[in-house]
């Protein structure tokens, strides 16, 4: 459908019938525009005139969709706009629309020629054919060399032809131009109303707001307004007194030049992807790659606002910074102690079971539980699943060599304590079964009692060592262990129980016995039957059992609940950091709000300015995000020099969480800013300068 090229008796571009714009004025509600009657047709070049604040603006402002009336019906090309969703009046503007405003409207981080394409980014149009068509337009408008400033570095009449320029970007039917000259002296004035007379002639709708009647006389057609009424509706009398009368110019298309400044062509230009004619729209794209090059210009502007706020950006990241840090970092962490300590639980042997005397750890009445005996130690040997069993008789003794003395733990234990254990010997052997049957008076010590007693390169091994008044032959010394609960400093010397209970410590009864399970037995039976075995055999259940598997069990559920502790803190953090993005893109909304303006002036949807937002807020987080694991990855090495004990683990899992986190943050903090923006009232946005 063509507006340029409207036949006659075709439904009129515009018509307005019984519109009235009030507006709340204290109490009340004041009417700036009272039941305005009013028709143009396609090709018309149109002047409303009136004194300041007759309601000139108020009335272009609803002829171009950026407001509504409060009653009445306003009709484009027959269709009424009152029933027009936001997205469909912002489609109106971006393909039939071309403002031109008194103060130009541009925005001043862009260059010319991305001024110029914002309105073609709305609708969809390839990087390519966009730029191709911008620096067209500009060359017409003799801004050739002028596309990369900014529109600091323009003149005003310069600026003036970037804004046409952006009104025509879509095709730009109708330019909607308020008081186009009243910022430009008089010359420039007059070269900006030679181009809206040459668009008018090559087919352009224009309509004109001005208070100047010189300025007026150039139109075919003269509206009158006063207080908001129209007062006068009459063809241009003035045309004939000698303002240039349009010419359309001799050369058209691909011949352009440069100079065109003096005598800009402005027949119409093909849009994108078509041939010459009318009218055209540009190429309506996949709607899939459409909004992905939306997308990508959101994503650029995002960028852009960024940059130009560089300290405002990094100060709002440092809140997501510290959090992520903190989660990420904790993670690894967390994860590399519990791996540290669920190996050396594993290292003592996963598939044991500990039976004590008394109900359970704690028990007072435990001591005087003298029931673990050495047929216990049988009875259980023989049961099928089990491994190895290895009593535990706990003392304590002065180990003496020469003149060193030391106090050390005493105990005594089963020929297959090492293996059940886990413990492997550095140097010598462990006592065997004989050596339990006979009392063998050969002990196995550790490393701290090695080193406490001789020398590095002197041989432990058969040397005489006193325990208490015991000459005891050292036979075994077991290998250093490095373990997260932190190395033992204590001695401890290791003989056959029944050593300890018949020539040490006297003692009749074991303080606990060691049950080791096959492989592949499962626990928590061979558990149930050990208890029954002993329970029958003591008479009644004057014990406890102990698996392995509980501890491991229990580290796992402490680390869980303790990094889960750790980090809900360091969720904290983030989400305090959220709120910092929030604050700053209210911040961010207000201070851009005649941005916003001009992007719904050109066209953009209410999605398109929600996406800006949201994405410049989600770039903020997710910037956030990656520094921080940055951060935390530099801070693990640097922690992983000074703590050697265990690994850190970092996972890729505990990254992705953190990065889904932040941009989850950035989405949920940034919208409701987001939507503030694009729920903006396109009038009300520009007018707040
Ligand atoms: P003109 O463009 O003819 O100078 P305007 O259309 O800008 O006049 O304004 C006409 C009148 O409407 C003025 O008195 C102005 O104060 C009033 N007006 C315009 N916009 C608003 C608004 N958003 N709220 C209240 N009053 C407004
Ligand atoms: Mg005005």
């Amino acid at each position: 459908m063509s507006i340029t090229a409207a036949a006659p008796g075709a439904s009129p571009l515009i018509e307005m019938r019984g519109v009235t714009r009030e507006f709340p004025a204290g109490d009340g509600v004041v009417a700036v525009l009272k039941d305005i009657d009013l028709t143009i047709r396609a090709g018309e070049m149109v002047a409303i005139v009136g004194p300041s604040g007759s309601g000139k603006s108020t009335l272009m402002n609803l002829i171009g969709c950026l407001d509504q009336p409060t009653r009445g019906s306003y009709r484009v090309l027959g269709r009424e706009t009152r029933e027009m969703a936001p997205d469909e009046l912002a489609r109106l503007r971006r393909e039939h629309f071309g403002f031109v405003f008194q103060r130009y409207q541009l925005l001043s981080g862009l260059s010319a020629q991305d001024n110029v394409e914002i309105p073609a980014v709305y609708a969809g149009l390839g990087g390519a054919a966009r730029h191709d068509r911008s620096s067209a337009l500009l060359a017409r408008l003799g801004l050739n060399d002028r596309m990369h400033h900014r529109p600091g570095q323009l003149s005003g009449g310069q600026q003036q032809r970037v804004s046409i320029a952006r009104a025509l970007m879509n095709g730009g039917d109708v330019v909607l131009a308020d008081e186009p000259t009243g910022a430009l002296d008089s010359a420039t004035g007059a070269e900006v109303m030679r181009i809206l007379q040459e668009l008018n002639a090559a087919g352009h709708t224009i309509i004109i707001v001005t208070h100047d009647a010189k300025v007026a006389a150039h139109a075919r057609r003269v509206i009158e307004i006063a207080d908001g009424r129209i007062t006068a509706d009459k063809p241009a009398t003035a045309l004939a007194a000698g303002s240039p009368s349009p010419q359309p110019s001799p050369q058209r298309g691909e011949g352009a030049k440069p100079e065109a400044a003096a005598a800009p062509d402005l027949t119409p230009l093909p849009l994108a992807g078509e041939g010459r004619g009318e009218g055209q729209r540009p190429t309506p794209r996949a709607p899939m790659s459409a909004w992905f090059a939306r997308l990508n210009e959101a994503a650029r502007m995002a960028l852009h606002a960024m940059a130009a706020h560089r300290m405002r950006t990094l100060l709002t990241m440092l809140g997501i910074i510290i959090g992520i840090v903190s989660v990420v970092l904790v993670n690894a962490l967390g994860e590399g102690s519990k791996r540290q300590i669920l190996a050396d639980i594993s290292a003592m042997g996963t598939n044991t079971i500990d039976v004590f005397p008394g109900s359970g750890f704690g028990d007072r009445r435990a001591d005087s539980i003298r029931t673990l005996r050495t047929p216990d130690v049988q009875a259980l040997q023989a049961l099928p699943f089990v491994d190895g069993v290895t009593p535990q008789v706990q003392s304590s003794a002065t180990l003496r060599r020469g003149a060193v003395e030391k106090s050390a733990s005493v105990t005594g234990v089963g020929e297959q304590f090492f293996r059940v254990r886990g413990l492997t010997l550095a140097e010598g052997v462990a006592f065997d079964a004989e050596g339990v049957r006979r009392l063998a008076l050969d002990a196995v010590i550790d490393d701290n009692a090695r080193r406490a007693l001789f020398a590095p390169h002197e041989n432990a091994l058969g040397q005489i060592v006193l325990l208490g008044k015991v000459p005891v032959r050292v036979i075994g010394v077991t290998a250093k262990r490095k373990s997260a609960f932190g190395i033992s400093e204590g001695i401890s010397v290791w003989l056959p129980y029944t050593t300890v209970m018949g020539r040490i410590s006297g003692s009749t009864h074991f303080q606990n016995i060691t049950v080791r399970v096959a492989d592949g037995a499962p626990m928590k039976a061979a558990e149930d039957e050990i208890t029954a075995l002993l329970t029958q055999r003591h008479g009644s259940k004057d014990f406890f059992t102990h698996n392995s598997d509980t501890i491991r069990a229990t580290v796992v559920k402490t680390t869980f609940i303790l990094q889960l502790f750790i980090s809900s803190i360091a969720v904290i953090a983030l989400v305090v950091g959220g709120i910092g993005v929030m604050n700053i893109m209210l911040v961010s909304v207000t201070e851009r709000t005649p941005e916003i303006g001009i992007r719904m002036a050109v066209g953009a949807r209410q999605g398109d300015i929600l996406q800006q937002f949201l994405i410049e807020a989600v770039f903020v987080c997710l910037l956030g995000g990656l520094i921080g694991i940055g951060l935390a990855l530099g801070l693990g090495a640097l922690i992983q020099l000074f703590v050697k004990q265990f690994q850190l683990m970092f996972s890729g899992g505990a990254i992705a969480l953190a990065v889904a986190c932040s941009t989850l943050i950035g989405l949920g903090f940034g919208f409701w800013p987001a939507r503030n923006a694009a729920r903006l009232n396109p009038v009300e946005a520009l007018a707040r300068q």
